[in-house]
């Protein structure tokens, strides 16, 4: 092998930003040879076999193509946990971290097995995060898409949730029956709106797009959730929501119109509120 196949020469000759070729080349370190990450550094002069460097040159060319890291790696950390990520639902964003602290500062505060409603759960990151720090709690995670279930599902089965989680396939509240109530309800819903540029761009080109949009102004589903929470809540029970970082001051028209009390704006790592919370009263 000749040592143009170095870690070193792959990653200054790559076209790729250097952190991307790192995060690319440390995944193919680990397959093929079991190593850690820090190989990159220690064994700097080290060349990779034929099938490695293939793997490599696979993987750099799909990034080049724009396909997100998440959905090379078919894995992204969320929270306290791994998930396990495909074309079939939204990457887990930082941002939406947010809504688990929320709801998990909610769960303590109630201090009994609370019952959780994540709806729109896509891969389960909100719903898993929150089972998996609070053992007590009970979720039910909903989402229209069965392709976004199937991964769900296989996330909760690798993070051994099943005993906590229950799925239902259909859109927002229309699988539960009537007199379903919850401490917590958690959604983070399209809410770009249509013509928003930012969905023919990045990563979100490879995402679902229903993941992303209502497909009209971007509120419409943030609507019917928050219309719906009076109905799916307990007494004093908390309703979490993302929206984008335009939507704070219509979000919370949206509940004070729907009666919601105690309504709170919440403000994600970079400082935009991106988040708005409220309560049934009591
Ligand atoms: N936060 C995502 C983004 O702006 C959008 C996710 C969503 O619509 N819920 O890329």
């Amino acid at each position: 092998m000749s040592g143009s196949h170095s870690l070193r020469a792959l990653i200054s000759n790559c076209v790729l930003p250097a952190n991307e070729a790192r995060i690319l080349l440390a995944h193919v370190l680990e397959k093929h040879y079991q190593l850690p990450r820090s190989a990159l550094l220690s064994h700097d002069d080290m060349s990779l076999n034929e099938q490695a460097f293939q793997e490599w040159e696979s993987l750099a060319s799909r990034r080049l193509h724009g396909e997100p890291i998440a959905y090379i790696l078919g894995k992204k950390g969320f929270h306290n946990i791994e998930l396990q990520v495909g074309p079939g639902a939204l990457i887990p964003r930082p941002e939406t971290e947010l809504l688990v602290e929320i709801a998990l500062a909610e769960i303590t505060k109630l201090n009994k097995p609370a019952r959780v409603l994540d709806l729109g759960t896509g891969s389960g990151a909100i719903a898993l995060s929150i089972a998996s720090a609070a053992p007590l709690v009970s979720v039910v995670a909903t989402d229209q898409s069965t392709e976004a279930l199937a991964i769900a599902i296989k996330n909760t089965e690798s993070l051994n949730l099943t005993k906590q989680i229950q799925f239902l396939q259909g859109s927002w509240y229309e699988v539960l029956i009537q007199q379903s109530q919850f401490d917590v309800i958690v959604s983070n819903p399209p809410y770009i709106a249509n013509q928003d540029p930012h969905l023919s761009q990045g990563d979100l080109r490879f995402e679902p797009k229903s993941a992303l949009t209502d497909y009209a102004s971007g509120l419409n589903c943030l609507e019917i959730i928050i219309a719906g929470a009076d109905q799916h809540l307990k007494a004093g029970g908390l309703i979490a929501v993302e929206h984008g970082f335009d939507q704070s001051e219509t979000v919370v028209e949206l509940m004070k119109e729907a009666g919601l009390v105690d309504v709170q704006v919440h403000q994600d790592l970079a400082g935009h509120s991106r988040a708005a919370s409220s309560r049934k009263s009591l």
